[in-house]
């Protein structure tokens, strides 16, 4: 597919898994319809129909189709697409189609795939594909190969019509954003959390994102790489919220009162638990970590405990099982690995000792908050948070805390009864 002129196209779109989901099937094909439309619409006029197992993208206006491929490639649910066209239900139509779609395709063979949903279709799958082939072949003078063909023609057979296309796009697989609802993501400027934030969103969850940086006392480099990061997981959901969070002071307030040892799954508990917080605006039912076994001291399976302590909401870790060369092939392939690679400084790493405890005990770890007023750390730093916004097109805008959750600021400012 070319730029040029403006056209107007239809994308014939494959779902598998969807498929198989039961009494939710037409919830999640209607999900995914809208999905597809509101990816589309950046780029052209768009219209989805279903049909019989497929899904059909009218595309019209369409200035740039490269664009529209990419988008589609980032839209869960869709198993793969092509550019099709429909013709009716006759050898002769979809061979004379065939030709006409392959004409500006240079292939040293070809093979024709048919494929029928409804065995009561009038039509012998076998023989369409000899008739069509041997209509390329005397027209094309191509050689069929049925094992390894430089290219293969798809006929799909539906009740009254056939579709026919030539180039195959993989879709992302997995199931449509808000299938599966919500979830809020700790999005470092690191490796990992990206890639763990966008398995979750493969399987369906609309991801929030939630940054700590360590200002006043470190740069906001990883403020900056976190928004950039959310900019790329955003092309797969379209809308986004970024939460930041000023973690800086909350960390000195923890040293002053507590062992070096401790610090870090103490600055892990409290991110946690600010975690938890902003899910609970958000209502977002689970928290998403780039935690990965053994990786470093805080993520040994007692220390993840201890973590895991200090909240109620269940803590997801896509990536547990995952060494570091595979999670960086992954986020090779998600485009977040060059931005995840630039210098900053994590706020994790701030105030703390070359040789974190690598065992922990939450009972010990309570013991040392409970020298802390933690509701009021928390509800401080809640209240000095900044929120960005994106929307599907990448463009951001930038609010308070306050502007977004009013009744929560006077929730948490009002005095105690
Ligand atoms: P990553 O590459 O995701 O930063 P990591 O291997 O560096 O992971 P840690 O730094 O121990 O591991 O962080 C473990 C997880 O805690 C991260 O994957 C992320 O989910 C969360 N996390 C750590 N630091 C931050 C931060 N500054 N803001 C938000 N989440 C964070
Ligand atoms: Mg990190």
């Amino acid at each position: 597919m070319n730029s040029g002129e403006p056209k107007d196209v239809s994308i014939l779109i494959h779902y598998d898994e969807i498929g198989l989901k039961g009494k939710n099937r037409p919830l999640f094909i209607e999900r995914l319809s809208k999905r597809i439309e509101r990816a589309a619409s950046l780029f052209c006029e768009a219209k989805v129909r279903k049909r019989t197992g497929r899904l059909i993208l009218e595309a019209s206006g369409l200035k740039n189709p490269g664009a529209l491929i990419e988008a589609l490639g980032k839209v869960f649910g869709v198993a793969y697409f092509a550019r099709a066209r429909s013709v009716p239900l006759d050898i002769e139509s979809a061979a004379q189609t065939a030709l006409e779609m392959i004409a500006p395709l240079k292939t040293k063979s070809f093979r024709v795939r048919t494929r029928k949903s409804f065995p009561a279709t009038p039509v012998s799958t076998r023989e369409w594909d000899r008739a069509i082939g041997a209509a390329i072949q005397a027209r094309r003078h191509l050689p069929v190969d049925l094992d390894r063909p430089g290219l293969t023609v798809h006929v799909e057979v539906i009740p009254k019509e056939a579709w026919v296309y030539a180039e195959k796009i993989p879709g992302p697989g997995g199931l449509p954003t808000g299938s599966l609802g919500k979830a809020a993501a700790l999005l470092s400027g690191g490796i990992d959390s990206p890639l763990a934030a966008w398995r979750v969103m493969k399987r369906g969850c609309e991801v929030v994102f939630i940054h700590f940086h360590g200002a006043p006392y470190l740069s906001r480099a990883s403020a900056e790489k976190a928004k950039d990061l959310a900019g790329v997981l955003n092309g797969y959901q379209l809308g986004s919220r970024l939460y930041m969070v000023p973690f800086g002071n909350l960390q000195k307030e923890i040293v002053l009162a507590t062992q070096p040892e401790y610090r870090v799954v103490l600055y892990r508990r409290f991110m946690t638990r600010i975690g938890e917080r902003i899910a609970g605006f958000e209502n977002a039912r689970a928290l998403v970590t780039g935690e990965s076994l053994g990786q470093v001291a805080s993520q040994t399976l007692q220390n993840l405990a201890t973590i895991e302590d200090a909240v109620r909401m269940p803590i997801l870790r896509p990536l547990i099982g995952m060494d570091k060369d595979e999670i960086i092939e992954g986020a090779k392939a998600l485009g977040t690995f060059e931005i995840s690679i630039e210098p900053d400084q994590d706020c994790c790493s701030l105030f703390v000792p070359k040789h974190p405890a690598i065992r922990s005990h939450a009972g010990h770890l309570r013991g040392l908050e409970s020298r802390l007023p933690v509701r009021e750390m928390i509800d401080r730093v809640i209240g000095e948070t900044e929120i960005i916004d994106f929307e599907a097109d990448g463009r951001t805008r930038d609010h308070s805390f306050a502007e977004i959750h009013p009744a929560e600021v006077e929730a948490a400012t009002a005095p105690e009864a």
